[in-house]
Formats: C-alpha cells, sequence, structure tokens
C-alpha cells in the first residue's frame, strides 16, 4: 500500500463517527441536534465525497448556548488562574493525544496539506500551553501613584464571549483564539465556518474530557446569516472575536452596534514580500514561495504580492517561477502534496475568475493558471500560478485572491517600492528582503502593516502582537494584548491623606 493509501484508511477510521453520527451542536456540556431538526453538508474538497451531515444552528440554538454560557461564567471566572492553567494544559495535553486524528481530520474537511496540518494540530496545543501559563496573571494590573493617591488597576473578564472563524486552517485559529478567552475567565460560545466543521467538534470534546466545567465552552454550527449573525446580535455575548472577510467584519460591528459589541476582527490581507537586489536571492525566493504557496495560499499572512528591484527583477521572478512550477499538487493526505485542492467549488470559482480577470487586465501569466483535470477531476485542484507584467491598477494587485496565485511587480526605487506596497486597502503583513539594516529599519516605519518580517517568512512567536491595520483588522492577539479583549480594566483609587473635600451647601 502507498503512503496515500495508508493515511486514506487512517482517514476512514477518524472519519466513520462523523459519516454516522453527523456533527452535533454541544450546549452546556450536552450534545444535540439543532432545535430546528436541520442539517446541512460538509463534503470533501478532494473528492467532493460526503463526510458528514451538520446541525444546522440557527437563533434559538445561539439563545440556549449564550444562556450557557451566561449561566456558567461567575463560577469559571471565579475559579483561581492557577485552577485555570491546569485544565487549560490538560486541553493541550488532550489535543496532542488526539493530534493524527485532528491533523487527518482537517485535511480531509479543508484540503489542506498533511505536512501543514500534523504541525497546525500541534500549534493549536501550543497555544493552549501558552495561555495556560499566563491564566494566573491575567487578573493583574498597575499601581499608579499621584498625590494624597494610590490607583490600582484589575483585571476582569468581560463576560461570555462568541469566536466566530473561517474555514482555513479552522483547528489552529479556534485554538488561538478560544485559549486566551478561557484563560482570562471568559465563557465561550464558539461558530465554527461552514465548509470545515469538523475539527471544532473534536476541540470541544477535548476541552471537556480534559475536565472543562460544562457550559463554559459551547459549540453551535450553522451558516453566518443565521447562527453567525444571531451570536453576535444576543445581548448576552458581550464581545466577538472575528476571523474571516473584511466585508463580514463590517456586517458584524454592524449587527453588533445595538447590544454595544466589543469586537476585534483579523480580516483579510494582500500582503507584499519586498525583494531588493543586495537581498540573499536564494532565500528571499525560498521564502516568498513558501508565503504563497502553503496552505494552498489561503493563508491570510500569505505574500500574494511580489515587488522586486527592477535591476534583478527578470532573473528573481525566473527563479520563484521556477520553484512554483516544480511545487507538488496532489491529494491532501499524500505526505509528498505542498498544494492540496481549494475548500469549496464556490472559493474554486473566485480563484478561477482571477485567471480571467488578470489576462483581461493584461498581466502575463508565467505559470499555471488553470484548474487541474485528470487524476485531479472531481477536486478543487488549481495549479500554482504566477502572475508577471502587473501593475498597481490590476485586480490582481489589488484584491485578495486567498488562493496559489501570485502577482509580481517591478520598482525602482525605495519610495515606488514603499507606495506600491501601501496603495492597497489591506494592511496585515509585509516582508522585506534586504541586508542594509538601515533601509529595512526606515522602509519598516513606512509600510502600513500590523506585522512585518525582515530576511524571514512568517515565523510567529506567541508573546508578539498579531494583527492587521487598514481593511485587516481591529485589536491585536498575541501575549497579554489577548487580555486586553477578553478583559475589562477596573481602576481603584485610595485616598492616602485626608485632603481638603470641597463643601457645597455648607
Ligand atoms: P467569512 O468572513 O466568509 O466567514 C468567516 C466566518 O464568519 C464563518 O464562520 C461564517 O459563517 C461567519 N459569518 C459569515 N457571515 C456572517 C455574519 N453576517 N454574521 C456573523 N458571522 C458571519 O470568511 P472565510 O471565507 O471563512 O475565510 C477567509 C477569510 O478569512 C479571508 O479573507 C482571510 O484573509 C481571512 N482570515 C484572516 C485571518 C487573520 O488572522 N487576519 C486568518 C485567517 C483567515
Amino acid at each position: 500500500m502507498s503512503d496515500l493509501q495508508q493515511n486514506l484508511a487512517r482517514a476512514e477510521g477518524y472519519l466513520a463517527r462523523f459519516a454516522r453520527d453527523g456533527v452535533l451542536n454541544h450546549i452546556g456540556g450536552v450534545s444535540g441536534p439543532a432545535d430546528s431538526g436541520e442539517t446541512f453538508e460538509t463534503r470533501s474538497p478532494a473528492d467532493g465525497r460526503l463526510l458528514a451531515k451538520v446541525a444546522r444552528g440557527g437563533a434559538s440554538d445561539i439563545d440556549k448556548a449564550a444562556r450557557a454560557a451566561k449561566a456558567a461564567f461567575r463560577s469559571w471566572a471565579a475559579l483561581s488562574g492557577a485552577d485555570r492553567r491546569k485544565i487549560l494544559h490538560r486541553i493541550a495535553d488532550g489535543i496532542v493525544a488526539r493530534a493524527d486524528e485532528i491533523a487527518f481530520t482537517e485535511c480531509m474537511d479543508t484540503g489542506q496539506a498533511l505536512r501543514f496540518m500534523s504541525k497546525a494540530a500541534l500549534r493549536g496545543a501550543e497555544n493552549f500551553r501558552f495561555y495556560a501559563d499566563k491564566a494566573p496573571e491575567a487578573r493583574d494590573g498597575q499601581s499608579i501613584q499621584a498625590p494624597g493617591q494610590v490607583n490600582i488597576t484589575t483585571r476582569h473578564p468581560i463576560g461570555p464571549v462568541g469566536v466566530i472563524t473561517p474555514w482555513n486552517t479552522p483547528f489552529m485559529l479556534s485554538t488561538w483564539k478560544i485559549a486566551p478567552a478561557l484563560a482570562a475567565g471568559c465563557t465561550v460560545v464558539h461558530k465554527p465556518a461552514e465548509f470545515s466543521p469538523l475539527t471544532a467538534r473534536l476541540l470541544v470534546e477535548i476541552a471537556e474530557e480534559a475536565g472543562l466545567p460544562k457550559g463554559v465552552w459551547n459549540l453551535v454550527n450553522g451558516f453566518g446569516e443565521d447562527a453567525g449573525k444571531a451570536l453576535t446580535m444576543h445581548p448576552d455575548i458581550k464581545a466577538i472575536a472575528f476571523v474571516g472577510e473584511s466585508r463580514t467584519g463590517s456586517m458584524i460591528m454592524r449587527q453588533g452596534s445595538d447590544t454595544l459589541k466589543r469586537v476585534h476582527f483579523e480580516l483579510g490581507g494582500k500582503n507584499p514580500v519586498v525583494v531588493f537586489a543586495d537581498a540573499d536571492l536564494e532565500r528571499a525566493a525560498d521564502a516568498a514561495v513558501f508565503m504563497i504557496y502553503s496552505l494552498n495560499g489561503e493563508r491570510c499572512t500569505s505574500s500574494s504580492r511580489l515587488l522586486v528591484e527592477e535591476s534583478i527583477h527578470d532573473a528573481f521572478v525566473a527563479r520563484v517561477a521556477e520553484k512554483a512550477a516544480r511545487i507538488k499538487v496532489g491529494h491532501p493526505l499524500d505526505p509528498q502534496t505542498v498544494i492540496g485542492p481549494l475548500i469549496h467549488e464556490v472559493h474554486e470559482k473566485k480563484v478561477l475568475s482571477y485567471f480571467d480577470i488578470a489576462r483581461e487586465d493584461g498581466a502575463t501569466l508565467a505559470v499555471g493558471g488553470q484548474k487541474l483535470g485528470g487524476e485531479f477531476a472531481g477536486g478543487h485542484y488549481v495549479a500554482p500560478t504566477l502572475f508577471t507584467g502587473a501593475n498597481q491598477s490590476m485586480r490582481i494587485a489589488q484584491e485578495e485572491i486567498f488562493g496559489p496565485v501570485l502577482t509580481a511587480i517591478p520598482f525602482r526605487t525605495e519610495e515606488e517600492a514603499l507606495a506600491i506596497a501601501n496603495d492597497v486597502e489591506y494592511g496585515l503583513t509585509g516582508y522585506i528582503w534586504t541586508n542594509d539594516v538601515t533601509r529595512a529599519f526606515r522602509f519598516s516605519e513606512g509600510l502600513e502593516a500590523g506585522m512585518i518580517w525582515v530576511n524571514s517568512e512568517n515565523v510567529r512567536h506567541l508573546p508578539t502582537p498579531f494583527g492587521g491595520v487598514k481593511n485587516s483588522g481591529i485589536g491585536r492577539d498575541g501575549g497579554d494584548w489577548s487580555f486586553d479583549f477578553y478583559m475589562e480594566t477596573k481602576n481603584i483609587a485610595f485616598a492616602t491623606v485626608a485632603h481638603a473635600i470641597p463643601k457645597l451647601g455648607g
């Protein structure tokens, strides 16, 4: 049996329960179907086969989940940080113990390649460990002195929160949002993306098996326009942590306005990788290729624009093209696969539409640019693609495609590179390649992005802030920043002297 056949057999074992029982909601520690009894299907992007029927939750399911989260809030928030720490570490242990099951299930549900998903499962565990260790300090504040007064700030969990996640790497992203919420003392209602709901179900099971009290974490599946919308409008939900498209973020802001929701948005990107002639060009090429073609290009931090100094442009782009053309497209469970199928036919259509748009706008197709047939028939497989000869006015230089599609644009001067880099509505990440340290600093000062890597691909360090500017997001995760979102700061002022109090009325 080939590696792929063996992996398919293992996946079959992991998926059998979903095929048999479907994907149920989990509210107040009890699993069940949607109130309406309705379901929707989740299908594998690799071959279109039905993986499971999923509970299609709506407003009444969200209401029950929000009430359960509210009922569980007081006692969860009152637990000591040390106790929350223990439970969160046990959740991490549970993730590690089931890392294979998570990775295989995620691959089949999302189309992401196993080589990346096995790491994503373990990264989920790391997220829990990191915030487990921060739980005991979540309440910490500052002492601020004034004449005759000492102020003490304390932090308190904001209450039950809603977490809404996208389909691209759902397991990792769910842990990234939920771990700090739990560490802060919040309770959670999670609404995962309808295209890839399976691993969210595994995660809530692991959490309760690890001893998380019932009602602290509730899962409601469903569509954005009903379950998602109801969650953002529910009066008992104090904040919404959302990862997804920028235009969905705008909708959520509107939906949450009546109940004055606090929002945290991690949205889209059109991130530049800027390569100057003095850079280590082989490393820069490897990093650029990695950042656009890993995770099927369905990655918010992908470097989808390649800005290259004119003097090295043609040679550098040729090097990138050579690498892109050699990338292995294949079944997500084939250990050799780099690019798997795109998540869904709707998304595939969107990505393919940009191939026509690029041609109409006058860009040159250097590599790829088509849907793959033959052995790939039945799946949403798209070739790794590189467009050259592009300029800023083209839609492939402005819009988030969210697939394995790179747009190369030449620049003459540093000023021009910066102007091009900033001339998009997004500002999530930027990648700068140069050996001139002064220029690297100057350029990163001017670059409109929440996160910048110099001479590196995206290498995430959990204590650092994660988030975007412009249409790429509001707020920061990571380190202590997550607690700023999930907690309220209270100031208590103590008089330290018998100061003069104005006497009104005698
Ligand atoms: P999406 O916005 O379509 O959906 C995300 C989630 O929002 C889903 O669970 C969906 O059901 C829900 N939703 C949709 N409409 C809603 C509404 N009206 N009210 C409440 N919830 C609603 O995004 P997607 O297509 O699933 O994911 C891809 C997008 O996510 C890309 O734009 C990508 O850049 C972005 N993303 C950003 C980050 C980041 O950290 N900045 C990370 C991953 C993905």
